[in-house]
């Protein structure tokens, strides 16, 4: 998907910053082990001077001198881990700690583009920034259950809605948690202000800062994409491109999240793209999150059986109850 040399840019400027500040945490870091436990500076020395020693001898081709340098080596560093330890660091105190572990911030990896890339790129094009300040405040950190109803008992669940809920978050937390591991899709029912927005906003935001590429979309902004790059995106071949790339990155980030479906107005192109959409990340095994006022029964009667069906097996249904909590949430 080629970006433009200034979109290009400014994501590689991206992780410059990134790497810059990862090894100015790491600087901090030292420092202050240093100063607290300075017999750890001592080995350091000592293990860097080894390893290049050790290069020498590999060059050198000096087999059995080499082999004895390994062996010092994993004495000091054992040592090192103890030091650590017993001063109260983490194992990894002196050792970089990038965003993305798996190309160490660079963006790239075994000569291609890594999926922490991806997400850059989806941040770039989708202008997410909004979403950005949004799940600043709305996530698992600051999910109250106190919003929901703990006193009387809910007739359609046989407990409260905040115990209900309870068990709900619990769900997405495992979600969020088990990303990528095994094929999953969560369908949140319910209506207008019960918590669905909010509990996709938790999990798009564990998965952001896990380095995965979320899109988040209402389902009149998907069907916006599907139709411009179908029928209405003219001659110019720039905004054709744009659109196309756009498509690309629907169906293959990690986590695409449709919320509302159901309120744009449905016909027998939004139905044909939604099931492609939908039946081309199921086939792939990406995970989609899709959020609605309908029911199960009104889905299959808005988008018919086919897309119902392949909800209903592929997708693990969250039905939400109670009142609208953004009321309660205004007035507190
Ligand atoms: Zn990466």
């Amino acid at each position: 998907m080629p970006l433009s040399n200034s979109q290009y840019r400014a994501i590689m400027r991206v992780y410059d910053e990134r790497r810059f500040g990862a090894k100015r945490a790491l600087d901090l870091r030292k420092a202050a082990v240093y100063e607290k436990a300075p017999e750890i500076e001592g080995l350091e020395s000592r293990i860097h001077g080894l390893a290049l020693r050790r290069a020498r001898m590999l060059l050198a081709g000096d087999d059995a001198e080499e082999e004895k340098a390994r062996i010092e080596m994993g004495r000091l560093r054992t040592e090192r881990g103890k030091a650590l330890a017993a001063a109260g660091f983490a194992p990894d105190e002196l050792t970089m700690r990038p965003e993305c572990p798996d190309c160490g911030d660079t963006g790239y990896i075994d000569g291609g583009k890594c999926h922490c890339f991806r997400r850059e790129e989806i941040r770039l094009l989708y202008a997410q920034s909004n979403l950005d300040a949004v799940l600043e405040r709305e996530n698992f950190g600051t999910f109250s259950l106190s919003v929901y109803d703990s006193v009387e008992v809910h007739p359609k669940l046989a407990t409260t809605v905040a115990a209900y809920m309870e068990k709900v978050l619990l769900r997405c937390r495992r979600f969020a948690d088990s990303f990528g591991t095994k094929p999953e899709n969560l369908l949140f029912t319910g209506s207008t202000g019960v918590g669905k927005t909010f509990l996709t906003h938790c999990i798009a935001k564990a998965l952001i800062d896990t380095c995965h590429s979320v899109i988040y979309l209402t389902a009149h902004e998907l069907f916006d994409i599907f139709s411009k790059n179908t029928f209405d995106s003219g001659n110019d071949i720039d905004a054709k491109e744009e659109m196309r790339n756009r498509v690309s990155h629907i169906l293959e980030c990690d986590l695409l999240i449709i919320d509302d479906l159901g309120t744009e107005l449905s016909n027998s192109f939004t139905v044909s793209q939604l099931f492609y959409c939908l039946n081309d990340r199921l086939i792939s095994g990406r995970g989609t999150i899709i959020s609605t006022n309908l029911s199960a029964n009104m889905l299959r009667d808005v988008y018919t059986e086919r897309i119902s069906s392949r909800i209903t097996n592929a997708f693990d249904i969250i039905p939400l109850y109670g009142d609208d909590i953004r009321l309660k949430m205004r007035a507190r």
